[in-house]
C-alpha cells in the first residue's frame, strides 16, 4: 500500500540536499500514472514502449483479450522483441481460456501491478484498447484510484478511413504469420464464443471453416476461408469505430483530459518517412507531455 507520505508529496519537486537525482526522480513518479488509449491498430504498444524506455517505466496491459495466455498472433500481442526489455504486466496472465476476466478482476490485478511498479520507483504506464477496463479502474473503483494516483491520459488517434485499410492489411499479415493454425488449436465445437478468450475477434469467425472444412472441395474451402478472413477485417474495423466512440464519450467527462496525438500522417507514409512522422507527431509530443506531467 502507498504510504500517506507518498500521497502528500509536494507538487514542486526540488531534490532535497543529500538526495541523489535518481532516487529523487524515482520518488517524484510515485503517485503518477500514464494511461495510453486508442483504437486497435493505432500504435499504443509502440508508444508505451517508447515512453517506458525514456521514463524508467513498466507497462500494464489493458486489452481484455491480451490478458489471456495464447492467441498471440490473433490478439496482436506485442512480441518479446518489441517489448525491448520493458516489463509488461497482465499480458498473457490468465491461463484458463474459459475464465471471464471482469472489469473488477482487471482493476484488482492492475492495482496490485501498479503498486508494485511504484514501489520499485518506476512509472506505471497502462496501455490497451479496452476502455471499459480503464474506466472501471480509474473511476468506478470507489474513486480510490483517483485519490492515490494522478493520471496523464494519452490518446493515439488515427483517422478511421486511414486506419481501416491498415487494420485490414494487418489481418492478412496475421494469416500469413499462422493465425489460422493458432485459432484451430483453440477450436472446440462445443465451446461458447461468449466466454473467455474465444470472444477474441478471429475465433468465432473461423467456426464454419473449422466445422465443415473436411466436407468442402478445395475451391469451396478457399472461398469459406476467405469469407472468414473478410469477416475478421470487418469486425476489426467495427471494433476500432466502437473504441473511438467510447474515447469520445470519456473525453467529455470531468477528470478525463485526454491529450490527443494524431498519428494519421504515420499511416499515410512508408519507411523512413513514417518513422519521422511517428517521431514528430507521436513520440516527441507525448514525451514532452509526460515530462511536463512528471515535473508538475
Ligand atoms: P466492450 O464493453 O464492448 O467489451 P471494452 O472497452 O470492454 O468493450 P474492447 O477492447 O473494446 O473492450 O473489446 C471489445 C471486444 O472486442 C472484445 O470482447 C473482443 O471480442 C474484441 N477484442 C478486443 N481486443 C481484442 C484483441 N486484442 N484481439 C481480438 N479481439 C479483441
Amino acid at each position: 500500500m502507498m504510504s500517506i507520505c507518498k500521497q502528500l508529496q509536494p507538487t514542486v519537486h526540488i531534490p532535497p540536499c543529500g538526495l541523489n537525482l535518481e532516487a529523487f526522480n524515482s520518488r517524484r513518479q510515485t503517485n503518477k500514472v500514464v494511461i495510453v488509449m486508442g483504437a486497435t491498430g493505432t500504435g499504443k504498444s509502440r508508444l508505451s514502449v517508447d515512453l517506458a524506455t525514456r521514463f524508467h517505466a513498466e507497462i500494464v496491459n489493458s486489452d481484455k483479450m491480451q490478458v489471456y495466455e495464447g492467441l498471440e498472433i490473433t490478439t496482436n500481442k506485442i512480441t518479446k522483441e518489441e517489448q525491448c526489455g520493458v516489463p509488461h504486466h497482465l499480458l498473457g496472465a490468465v491461463q484458463n481460456p474459459n475464465a471471464d476476466f471482469s472489469a473488477d478482476d482487471f482493476s484488482d490485478a492492475a492495482s496490485i501491478a501498479i503498486e508494485s511498479i511504484v514501489d520499485h520507483g518506476r512509472l506505471p504506464i497502462i496501455a490497451g484498447g479496452s476502455n471499459s477496463y480503464i474506466e472501471h479502474l480509474v473511476d468506478v473503483l470507489d474513486y480510490s484510484f483517483r485519490a492515490k494516483y494522478e493520471c496523464c491520459f494519452l490518446w493515439v488517434d488515427v483517422s478511421m478511413p486511414v486506419l481501416h485499410p491498415y487494420v485490414s492489411k494487418r489481418v492478412d499479415e496475421m494469416v500469413r504469420n499462422g493465425m489460422v493454425e493458432e485459432v484451430r488449436k483453440m477450436f472446440d465445437p462445443n465451446a461458447s464464443y461468449s466466454k473467455g478468450i474465444r470472444r477474441a475477434i478471429g475465433v468465432p469467425e473461423f467456426d464454419r471453416y473449422f466445422r465443415d472444412e473436411k466436407l468442402y472441395d478445395e475451391k469451396t474451402r478457399a472461398r469459406v476461408l476467405q469469407e472468414a478472413i473478410n469477416e475478421i477485417k470487418d469486425n476489426t474495423c467495427k471494433l476500432a469505430c466502437r473504441q473511438l466512440g467510447k474515447i469520445h464519450r470519456l473525453r467529455n467527462r470531468d477528470g478525463w483530459t485526454l491529450h490527443r496525438l494524431d498519428a494519421t500522417e504515420v499511416y499515410r507514409r512508408r519507411g523512413n518517412e513514417a518513422e519521422q512522422a511517428w517521431k514528430r507527431h507521436v513520440a516527441a509530443p507525448s514525451a514532452a507531455i509526460v515530462d511536463e506531467f512528471l515535473r508538475s
